[in-house]
Formats: structure tokens, sequence, C-alpha cells
């Protein structure tokens, strides 16, 4: 088999430089772990950033794959298939809403939502035409297209791809007073994400989403609650907006809604709300394809059980006790499996030297490692991945 560096040569040569990946080639992987073309076994710390929530491989899912790929795989929204309606009432019910609009990635289901919010705006509402403003916040990751980055403020994710969208309008993350001053009668719709992922696993300060929501209440605007990276179990519960109590007009869904198999994302409304879509006004050719709601349906029952959201509950206690104890570190963030661990350096070479150590796990913003294994993962093994992590620290204060 070639090696480690003819693999990482082919994709340096011959892909966009739009990432900047560690230098590990896999080739198999199951459950925690994944394996390397040299054979090397990693603990997966990442899990495609929350995508691989169940693992890689999970019994459960491949099985609704494979039975599915000898049935059907793509018919579009041209027809109707089987899987689509049963889908749809399934995971309309798990998110205690009406209707789903089926999308394929996380940016699309962002997307749609904010053509939702608008047209909800000028239909429902009443807001003039074009003056719909929606309010996000400082150091959001909602995906790459032109309109979403049009509200980011990353740099690197904005900069030389203008020009850019109006109609949004950015206030600090978790100040409830600024965003009171940011709504007036030409806001539709507060866009957020309950914990900031890409920003460093980012949690608000307690009450902020319940104070979003009384205030979106009272405006009669919608909170749309991005649930892509944050929702399905990660943070021990199946939303984390579910640890205020707090229940969105809109949820976004994406990342381990396709079981780590097939991209598959949603918007989960109720139908005073998603009802203001007529044939030809938005879709996709993909979305909602039996392939797509086969496994869809089977992450939604394994989410039924309860399961998964109790062990991210109950290993993440665990998780951050240890990390919490674990010396030079500034800050430790995050809920459940899911954290961010603030360092004094260069979060990179951490990275770079657990990869060495048998873990997987990638840096954010410079200075931030972020951690958030498969909800499979068990107690030993989240031990394992911290006694090298320690290690790892330890040689880069050498
Ligand atoms: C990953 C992510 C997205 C975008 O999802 P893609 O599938 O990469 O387009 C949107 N919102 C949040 C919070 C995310 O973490």
């Amino acid at each position: 088999m070639p090696d480690t560096a003819y693999f990482r040569g082919l994709s340096e040569a011959y892909s966009a430089h739009n990432y900047h990946p560690l230098p590990v080639v896999v080739t198999e992987a199951q459950g925690a772990w994944v394996t390397d073309v040299a054979g090397n076994r990693y603990l997966d710390m990442l899990s495609a950033y929350g995508a691989v929530n169940f693992g890689h491989r999970h019994p459960r899912l491949i099985a609704a794959a494979k039975r599915q790929l000898d049935r059907v795989t793509l018919v579009s929204r041209a027809f109707d298939h089987d899987q689509f309606g049963p889908f749809m009432r399934e995971l309309a019910q798990l998110c205690g809403k009406d209707m789903v609009l089926p999308m394929n990635s996380g940016a699309e289901a962002v997307e749609t939502a904010l053509k939702t919010a608008r047209k909800w705006g000028y239909e429902v509402k009443g807001v003039p035409a074009d003056e719909a403003v929606i309010i996000t916040f400082q150091g959001n990751f909602h995906g790459r297209t032109t309109t979403i980055v049009s509200f980011s403020d990353d740099p690197v994710a904005r900069n030389s791809f203008g020009p850019f969208t109006p109609g949004f309008r950015t206030v600090p993350y978790g100040d409830i007073e600024a965003l009171r001053a940011a709504v007036d009668d030409r806001t539709v719709a507060v866009l957020l994400e309950p914990i900031q992922g890409e920003a460093g696993v980012n949690v608000p300060p307690s009450g902020f989403l319940t104070a979003v929501r009384r205030l979106c209440t009272a405006a009669g605007i919608l909170m749309i609650d991005d649930e892509i990276q944050a929702g399905l179990g990660r943070t021990g519960a199946t939303f984390a907006a579910d640890h205020e109590n707090v229940v969105p007009d809109i949820y976004l869904l994406g990342k381990a809604l396709g079981g780590g198999i097939v991209p598959v994302s949603a918007v989960v409304a109720d139908a005073d709300i998603l009802g203001v879509f007529r044939p030809g006004q938005h879709g996709s050719t993909f979305g909602g394809n039996p392939l797509a709601c086969a496994v869809g349906r089977e992450v939604v029952a394994m989410l039924r059980t309860g399961e998964f959201q109790d062990r991210a509950r109950e290993l993440g206690a665990h998780l951050h006790a240890r990390l919490g104890a674990l010396p030079d570190v500034k800050a430790v963030t995050g809920r459940g499996l899911w954290a961010g661990l603030q360092l004094d350096g260069d979060a990179r070479r951490v990275s770079e030297r657990l990869l060495t150590r048998g873990v997987l796990a990638k840096e954010t913003h410079g200075t931030i490692i972020r951690l958030a294994p498969p909800l499979v993962i068990d107690r030993d093994e989240i031990d394992t991945a911290l006694e090298q992590l320690a290690a790892a620290m330890a040689e880069r204060d050498r």
C-alpha cells in the first residue's frame, strides 16, 4: 500500500488548499477509533465536528443504509417515496414541531431558514418588501455560502468574498441588552448557536437562551436555533436549548442527522412558519432522498431512547472534571461530550503532538483545542485520550 507521504502529496497537489489537515491519512474506522494507511490506530476526539456523534459505522446506521442501497437511492422531489413521509413525521415529532424541510448540508439549512424568516416577515408579520433584518451574533459560524459569510466577523472566512448580502445586524454573543436594542419593526428573526462551536465551544451566560426566547416572543420575531453542531445528543440533551427548557420557533439540524454516512440537514418548525413555501419557491435535487431519509430515520430512532443523551451527560461530566484538573489550561468551556480548551500557547502544535500519540483532535482559532468525541466512546478511552493530552501539553512546555 502506498504510504502517508504518497497520499498527502496527491492531496496537496490536486486539491484546493481550503483546509490545513493534520498529516494523517485515514483508511478505516469503527466506533471511536480510526486507522491510518500505515496501520496506526487513533482515538477520534473530533468526530468530524460532531457529524459522527454515533461513532464511525454504527451497526444500526450501516444496516439501515445497506437496506436502502438495495432498494432505491434517489428519485428527486418530483416524486414521493416510502422513506420520505415517515422520516418527515418522525423528525417533526422528535422536535415537537409540525413539519420539516429537508436539505443536505448545514449551510443549506441555514440558507433555507433565512429565506423562511424573510418570507414569513413579509407575508405574516407585514414587514415592507426587501427591508427585513435578521440579527446574528459576534463570533458566529453558520456555514460558508456568500450570504452566510456576509454576517460572519471572521476575516479569514469573509475577506475577498464581497459584495455581501444586506439585511443582517450583528450584536455581541450573550448580551441580551444589545440584542434588545438591535430589534426594531424591520426585525424578523434572531439566528443563534445555543453554544458557539467554531468560536471555541463558547457557552452563553446561563439564562441567555431563555431571555432570547422571551424577547422574540414579545417582539413577534422568530427565534432560529442552529443546533447543527450542538444538537442531537452532543451536550447531554437532544437539543442544547433543552438545558434551559427553551423551544425555538425554528430548529436547524445537520451534521449528525446523516449518521456520519450521508449529508442530511433539516429546517423544523410549525406550519404557520414553514407553511409559507409554495411549490417552486425553494428546493434541492438531493434533499429528502431515500438514502438520506432511511439513515435519518435510524438516527431519530436512536435518539428517541435517550441512551446517547445520557451517555453524553454522564461521560461529559467525567470529561469536564478531568479537563478542569489539567495544569496550564487557561479555561475549559463546553457542555456534555464537547469541550474547548483554551491554552496559553500554540494549539496547533499540541494537536500535532497528540496525533503522534494516537489521538485525533483539532485546534480552532490558534489557541483552543476542540474536543468532541463520538458519544459511543467509553470512560477508559476518554482517560487514555486525556493522558495523552496532558503529555502532549507538557511536551510543549519543555
Ligand atoms: C458545521 C456548521 C454549519 C454548516 O454545516 P455544513 O454542513 O458544513 O454546511 C452551520 N452551523 C453550525 C453551527 C455548524 O457547526
